[in-house]
């Protein structure tokens, strides 16, 4: 990978503190989406791995829960520190087995430090409460780490999903078995030797790669996990609820999401052409919180989509690592061919392509920056994740209107809407059934805030209120 640092690519597994093969000795490679180069391989583990290092996670959690909250948020501010010494490293390899842009990639390293730095401050909070009733009996509550976290993350965010997930178990006194994507394991392989130069002790955090139904199988099914967090797509959080049913374990699902972005006739409408550009072409669109249902007012229609193409073809595609490129290729051919899919079969029912509609000439996987205008809502691209550089226009013409149409999605992430009225910034945030909503701004992700959704997108946050989801609540009556 060509890093300063070469120690930070890791193609082994990390369970109870050694880098490991898998048992079988099978890898599996690691490609290069811009250019489908092999940038190595991970092993591909399945039940035995996982059930060791759920082991070795279940023996330190007997000692990570008392390691006082002060040394457990000490550690996680190095480990914060440490990805920001690494930033160029860590963002390098997010460009080159993710695909994003190097910029984002280097946000993307901040935006999951600020997750490790803002928990190890709510370490230091946790806290009980206590009340003296009558025959002079105290009641007290206190608060305990679950005990093993089991964690699936998804290739989109392959560093920031990781932290933003592995910062609350850590910060609560919960030790975890990762698993990541795939496409993109070695971030969370980064992550693993940054924790442990950091002072994590060995058994804490374990990553395991390899086959996904039966690693995930075995984290569902082994009783000593007590919770499960899993950020990825609504088909696979359904299976995976389903299989934590059986031990009654909790879960906390960060699912898919179907964001509208509206723009009213009242909105600056400048200010809105950046923020859809913002929340829809960051990772070429393939984010959660991705703008996926323009609406925008009959009155400023025209006006809105001249500036917009302006916009649209002015962003630079190409490859990820130069600092320019703004859009370059999505993940993997599977993810390819939905775009080019779900973009013809609007057009085949009537949409009209404004700018974009086919593949990037260089880019073998690359979709280049698409507007589409007549989408209607029984269009597939209405109702499915795009996933991609597409923004797919629809008009409306009044408020209630709008809502309704906005609200017809079993997915309830985030939202977006411009307005400049007061009164209908109230309206319109409360009236919307997300988990997120951002107004006047096409970008919502900060750790400071409770991030997750509503309906089919799922339950329990990230962020804010994370830590809570990874503490029992015990009475004691005194
Ligand atoms: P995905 O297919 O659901 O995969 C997510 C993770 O689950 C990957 O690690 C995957 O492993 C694993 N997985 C797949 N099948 C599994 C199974 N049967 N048992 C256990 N684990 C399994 O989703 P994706 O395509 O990677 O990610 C995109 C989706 O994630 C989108 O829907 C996006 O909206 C959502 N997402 C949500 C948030 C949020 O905060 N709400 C954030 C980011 C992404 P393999 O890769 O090895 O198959």
């Amino acid at each position: 990978m060509n890093l300063n640092n070469d120690q930070l690519f890791q193609q082994h597994c990390y369970i109870n503190g050694e880098w490991v093969s898998s048992i079988t000795q099978q890898t599996v490679d690691v490609l290069n989406p811009y250019n489908q180069n092999c940038l190595g391989t991970v092993p591909n583990c399945g039940t035995r791995e996982t059930e060791q290092a759920i082991q070795a996670a279940q023996e330190a959690f007997l000692m990570w829960r008392d390691v006082p909250a002060r040394e457990r948020a000490d550690i996680m501010k190095r480990f914060a520190e440490l990805m920001r010494q690494h930033r160029e490293d860590l963002a390098k390899m997010i460009t080159l087995e993710c695909g994003k842009p190097i910029k984002e990639a280097r946000a993307e390293v901040d935006y999951g430090a600020s997750y490790l730095q803002w928990n190890a401050e709510l370490a230091w909070h946790i806290q009980g409460e206590s009340a003296c009733l009558a025959q002079g009996r105290h009641m007290v509550t206190i608060k305990q780490p679950k005990g093993v976290v089991a964690i699936i993350t998804p290739w989109n965010f392959p560093s920031a999903m990781l932290a933003r997930t592995l910062a609350p178990a850590l910060a609560a006194g919960c030790t975890v078995v990762a698993k990541p994507a795939e496409d993109t394991p070695y971030s969370a392989l980064a992550l693993a030797v940054l924790a442990s130069e950091a002072g994590v002790p060995k058994g804490v955090f374990n990553v395991v790669t390899g086959e996904a139904a039966t690693i995930g199988k075995a984290l569902c099914q082994h009783f000593s996990v007590r919770h499960l967090t899993f950020t990825g797509s609504t088909k696979v959080g359904k299976l995976l609820m389903q299989q934590c049913a059986e031990t009654v374990k909790t879960v906390s699902l960060e699912l898919g999401g179907n964001a509208p972005f509206i723009v009213f006739a009242d909105a600056n409408v400048e200010e809105a052409v950046e923020g859809l550009l913002t929340a829809k072409f960051r990772n070429a669109g393939q984010t959660c919180v991705c703008a996926n249902r323009i609406f925008i007012q009959e009155d400023i229609y025209t006006i809105f989509v001249e500036k917009l193409l302006k916009r649209v073809q002015s962003l630079m595609t190409g490859d990820g690592l130069l600092e320019d490129t703004q859009v370059t290729t999505l993940i993997n051919q599977a993810a390819f061919n939905k775009v080019e899919c779900l973009v013809q079969q609007a057009v085949d029912q009537g949409a009209t392509v404004l700018a974009g509609g086919k593949a990037m000439p260089e880019i073998k996987w690359g979709y280049l920056p698409t507007i589409l205008e007549g989408i209607t809502a029984d269009m597939a691209i209405s109702q499915e994740e795009i996933f991609g550089p597409v923004l797919a226009l629809q008009r409306f013409i009044d408020e209630a209107d709008v809502i309704t149409r906005a609200n017809a999605s079993r997915g309830g992430l985030a939202g977006y809407f411009f307005s400049q009225q007061i009164d209908r910034v109230w309206r319109v945030a409360k009236q919307l059934e997300v988990g997120m909503v951002g107004v006047n701004t096409g970008l919502i992700s900060t750790p400071v805030a409770p991030f997750g959704g509503v309906k089919e997108s799922g339950f329990g946050k990230a962020g804010a209120d994370a830590i809570e989801e990874l503490l029992d609540k015990k009475y004691i009556n005194l």
